[in-house]
């Protein structure tokens, strides 16, 4: 075939590859992945090594490994909860398998004597060692085919297994010369795009894989990263320039702003005040504004954020302020309302507001009259029309994913300023490389009342002590915040909020804890959450859904459970939970017994820091090959390739390619911008 028949991937939907129908399609656009180009993009996270075959008699711990061997034994149980356990052996011992959710088919691939090759995660487990949910095999040769497979970023309802086959059938159609993938790098002399994609995928068995990982020297992975931080640089310098030729309103009228200071009962810190100065000089100038601004939790965004809304409304106009959870957006709508007085008309709109009720609010804020709307994304509903929006801010930006994708377009008149919270600092010299364009202010010290947190770690073997602890603390007026990690199929060895419920359970008298989960409902989660905040509640048990921007000031202890498997930002913000009031606060990050050396110093750094910007520098520094936990809740991008970002060289490369891109026409620009970050064409579509 000759090349100009080739099609363009982007224009070939997923389900154009054989054995992707409507459901799986589903799936994967949750993934972001649509097309056929989508999914090519759609990068290994890191890499499973099956190039070497181990011996079961040398496996140790957290390890992951391939073996084969034939199996002994296979046993069932439905207590305490449906089980399989099939026992392997090969020739120097053995090792236990346990499923937990599986078909009833698995039982005959899993029969006495059948030879297969397993891989999978190795643990230590009641029998000794054991794995859980590993990936399985029926041996079909003798010979032991090396591999390096790929480990992708996954979603329910989508296997490894199943994505690397149809990515496998994606890369298969490149190399085949039926598709191809179009290169928005301008003249140049790097690795083929198409070549380089097919490599990512399926390395050699024979290359290193540490090449093929963050920090890498594989010149794929190379010429893949340096797209990747072009296209992050065109996506804000092109709003950038964009915005240099868009009039935008002016407001400066500060009366109120003066007046809602004057009644507050704090004064504002000193960064609070120069941030509140450099976003008002942004409002006053005449072309709209992009602005993120950082500052850790509990430094007191919000208020910065109200005073600039002020502005706004003083000159007639609208404000959205759009929050990440309906809690979230509550208790924003309670601050704004008390700050604001009967000064101005604010509405709170979120999905679940009975159907007459609504029509009333959307006919108040198309009129105009009122002026600050907050809520979920529910703000940019279709049918929410507005009279004058000109200030949209959104708090924890980062959590606007892109799925989520905001309609901001259709909403606002002219060019609306954009005010941009994020709890999750950036330290500077990354900043400047990452978010280069956006204009950034930054808070970096909290308001003087508040005390550091006294954060320890403790081995869930010591959970007798944690339990007297919490007793006596209850029984003295403490409230906590006892938080676990949503849990994946996969993970059942994790300690999860049903676990917990029955440990409570016998310890505690029903009536002190409540639990909160991201299944209830809005009202549900309400109810609970107002029990705790009046101290009906002692103890909050929660999934992560408390972990954004709750303010209860008087909880002062916060235990969270397999604290190794969250990364660092996210333990911060949610430590950031506690320490709001004037008693000593607590922070107790249970774990497993055993830990592996980086755990460790993960939580060591934790435990011995209480600012933000300092954890998001060490969090960089001990990402180490391959390493990627956590790596989608630092606020950042979430780049595949980041490692590139700190290389000099790069930077300076991708500098001179975006120089070059930037002049392009803007459609040209988009391109890229749509390829790697979607989410970021919302920002400059307006
Ligand atoms: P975040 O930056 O994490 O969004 P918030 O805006 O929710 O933090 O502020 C946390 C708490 O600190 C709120 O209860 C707020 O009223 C209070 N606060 C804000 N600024 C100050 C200040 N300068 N002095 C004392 N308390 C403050
Ligand atoms: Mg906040």
């Amino acid at each position: 075939m000759s090349t100009d028949q080739k099609i363009d991937a982007a224009s070939l939907p997923v389900t154009f590859i054989r054995g992707v129908g409507e459901s799986l399609a589903s799936t994967l656009k949750k993934l972001g992945i649509v097309t056929i180009e989508d999914l090519l993009f759609h990068f290994p996270i890191s890499y499973q090594d099956r190039t070497e075959l181990n011996k079961i008699a040398e496996l140790t711990p957290d390890k992951e490994f391939v073996i084969r061997g034939s199996v002994e034994k296979v046993s069932q149980t439905f207590v305490p909860r449906k089980m399989m356990l099939v026992k392997v052996k090969d020739n120097t011992g053995h090792i236990f398998l346990r499923f937990f959710y599986y078909f009833p088919g698995l039982r005959n691939i899993f029969k006495e004597g059948a030879n297969l090759q397993i891989s999978g995660t190795s643990r230590l487990g009641r029998y000794g060692l054991e794995t859980i949910h590993p990936e399985y095999e029926v041996i079909s040769s003798d010979e032991f085919v090396p591999q390096i497979l790929p480990k992708y970023r996954l979603t329910k309802g989508i296997t490894h297994q199943k994505i690397r086959k149809i990515v496998a059938a994606a890369t298969d159609m490149i190399e085949n010369h039926k598709i191809s993938v179009c290169d928005y790098l301008p003249a140049n002399n790097l690795e083929n795009l198409s070549e380089s994609i097919v490599n990512i995928h399926s390395p050699n068995p024979t290359d290193k894989i540490e090449d093929y990982l963050i920090g890498g020297q594989s010149p794929y992975r190379k010429r893949i990263g340096l797209e990747e931080v072009v296209a992050n640089k065109i996506s804000y310098l092109s709003i950038k320039h964009q915005n240099k030729n868009k009039p935008a309103e002016i407001f400066n009228e500060i009366n109120l702003a003066n007046k809602i200071e004057s009644s507050l009962p704090f004064s504002l810190t000193t960064d609070q005040t120069s941030a509140y100065e450099e976003i008002h000089r942004d409002i006053a100038s005449g072309s709209p504004m992009l602005r993120l601004l950082q500052g850790d939790v509990g430094s007191g965004k919000t208020i910065v954020a109200a005073l600039i809304a002020s502005s706004i409304v003083s000159s007639g106009k609208q404000v959205a302020v759009l929050a990440p959870t309906t809690i979230l957006a509550k208790q924003h709508f309670n601050n704004f309302s008390e700050w604001f007085g009967d000064s101005c008309d604010i509405d709170l709109l979120t999905s679940k507001i009975p159907a007459k009720e609504r029509r009333t609010k959307l006919e108040n804020i198309k009129e105009g009259r009122t002026k600050i709307i907050i809520g979920t994304h529910a703000v940019f509903q279709k049918d929410v029309e507005y009279n004058s929006l000109s200030l949209v801010i959104y708090d924890e930006q980062h959590r606007f994913g892109v799925t989520q994708r905001l309609k901001l377009k259709e909403k606002a008149e002219e060019y609306p300023h954009q005010l941009l919270l994020s709890a999750t600092p950036i330290p500077r010299t990354m900043a400047m490389s990452v978010l280069s364009g956006l204009d950034i202010s930054t808070i970096k010290s909290l308001p003087p009342n508040r005390k550091p947190i006294v954060t320890t770690e403790l081995s869930n073997q010591r959970r007798d002590a944690l339990i007297n602890r919490i007793k006596s603390a209850i029984s003295s007026g403490s409230q906590v915040y006892w938080v676990c990690p949503l849990i994946e199929e996969s993970e059942s060895a994790l300690i999860g909020i049903e676990d917990l419920e029955k440990i409570l359970k016998d310890e505690f008298v029903a009536d002190d804890y409540k639990i909160l989960h991201g299944k209830m409902s809005d009202k549900e989660k309400g109810e609970i959450l107002e029990s705790f905040k009046n101290k009906e509640t002692k103890i909050l048990l929660a999934t992560t859904v408390i972990e954004v921007g709750i303010d209860v000031p008087d909880a002062n202890i916060i235990v969270i459970e397999n604290s190794e498997r969250f990364g660092l930002a996210q333990l911060h913000q949610l430590r950031g939970r506690v320490g709001r009031g004037s008693k000593e606060s607590y922070c107790i990050l249970m774990h497993d017994d055993s830990l592996s050396e980086l755990s460790q110093k993960r939580l060591k750094i934790i435990c011995e820091s209480n600012d933000g910007f300092h954890i998001a520098e060490e969090d960089l520094k001990l990402r180490g090959p391959g390493d990627i936990l956590g790596l989608s809740q630092t606020g950042l991008p979430s780049f595949t390739f980041y490692d590139l970002i700190s290389n000099d060289e790069v930077q300076n490369e991708a500098n001179r390619i975006a120089d070059e891109i930037i002049q392009l026409p803007i459609e040209e620009q988009r391109k890229i911008i749509e390829r790697w970050f979607p989410a970021h064409l919302e920002l400059s579509d307006v």
